[in-house]
């Protein structure tokens, strides 16, 4: 198959097509890299019009004419559409003595095309996209110079257009790569199993926050929670109910507590609440609430068997006195005297403790 029979099946256009439209050219506005290589053909070939064009599916589209006042035209009438069946340069020295342009309307009527000139656009991957031409409204030749200034134009035309497509696609690889990094993070900083924030980086949390209340920011309460007698479920139910237990849990504490609340499952079925902003009056009846909660949710996924727990609970303030290693000390002591109380309560730093629920 001749390399212009080629370039004519419906397949190879295809194809050509969908390289064309990988550079997202189409349709784009006028830019001036585009514009002065156009100028610079008019200028140097001696021609009162120069086009960049591409050849779309039905059309032929300029990114770039000088001396003519449109933006394109449909294929039928182009006399791009066969330069690029061509290799090369494609010259026409007088459009009325050849017979594939002797009718066309750009010729017999406005604006009386005579003398076209076209070097091909040809990507990377060999296929041609379009040209750039100069066009003249008499008969005439291009010199050698100028047939090779313009050939060398619509290389650097091409090599613009290859260095934007690469831009493009390092761009978009920058932004995989953030929204991947953005990902690890995220999960470096998750509890798998509940989808809650892991104990370091609640650590990291509470660093943050304390500093922030040793600057002025409304002081905070911690909250500890362990779930009672959690050892049992997992031997009545088996693990994977006890999985769901913690699930379930830290699901009800995501819709029980505020947004600005931070929780996170510190280990095992012990679980941290930083609730800013916060006294442990305020944190108190959030305990509760959770608390309550807990005597009418079942914790079991399967809805047929359902599975009640407890918990109990320590609280004390985060103020701007506060060391973290002693606060953190400090209510896991509390949560432990809520156990030795007889669990399902709640023990508060400085408060005497709360009858047993
Ligand atoms: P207490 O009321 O004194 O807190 O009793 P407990 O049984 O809750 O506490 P204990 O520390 O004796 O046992 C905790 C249990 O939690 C033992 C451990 O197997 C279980 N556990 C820890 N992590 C997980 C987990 O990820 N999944 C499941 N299913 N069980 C866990
Ligand atoms: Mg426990
Ligand atoms: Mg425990």
């Amino acid at each position: 198959m001749s390399k212009i029979d080629e370039r004519c099946t419906s397949a190879y256009e295809e194809s050509r097509l969908a390289e064309l439209a990988g550079y997202e050219i189409l349709d784009t506005p006028k830019e001036a890299a585009f514009d002065e290589i156009a100028e610079v053909a008019s200028i140097i070939c001696e021609a009162p019009i120069a086009l960049i064009n591409f050849v779309d599916r039905d059309r032929q589209w300029f990114k770039a004419i000088k001396g003519l006042s449109i933006r394109e035209t449909p294929l039928d009438i182009s006399i791009c559409a066969h330069a690029i069946l061509q290799s090369g340069l494609f010259i026409i020295p007088d459009t009325t003595l050849d017979e594939r342009f002797s009718s066309n309307p750009l010729v017999i009527g406005d604006p009386h095309l005579r003398f076209y000139a076209g070097a091909l656009l040809e990507n990377e991957a060999g296929y041609p996209l379009g040209t750039l031409c100069v066009l003249d409204y008499q008969p005439r030749e291009l010199t050698d110079k100028q047939r090779f200034a313009l050939q060398a134009l619509a290389n650097q035309v091409m090599a613009h257009m290859e260095l934007m497509l690469s831009y493009r696609y390092q761009k978009q690889l920058i932004l995989e790569l953030e929204a991947t990094r953005e990902e690890m993070v995220q999960l470096a900083a998750t509890d798998m199993l509940t989808g809650l924030l892991n104990r370091r980086a609640f650590e990291q949390r509470l660093q943050e926050t304390l500093a922030l209340i040793k600057r002025g920011a409304p002081s905070a309460a911690l909250v500890m929670v362990d779930l009672d007698h959690f050892k049992r479920i997992n031997d009545v139910f088996g693990h994977p109910a006890g999985d769901d237990v913690l699930k379930c849990f830290a699901d009800l504490c995501v819709s029980i507590f505020r947004e600005a609340d931070v929780m996170a499952r510190w280990g095992g079925e012990e679980f941290m609440l930083l609730m800013p902003n916060t006294s442990v009056k305020e944190a108190q009846q959030a305990a509760e609430r959770l608390l309550d909660s807990l005597t009418s949710t079942s914790m079991a996924a399967e809805a047929d068997t359902p599975i009640y727990v407890t918990a109990s609970i320590g609280i004390c303030p985060l103020n701007a006195n506060s060391q973290l290693e002693e606060r953190l000390h400090t209510v896991d002591g509390l949560l432990y005297q809520a156990k030795r109380q007889g669990r399902n309560g709640i023990v508060i730093e400085g408060i005497s403790p709360i009858e047993k629920r």
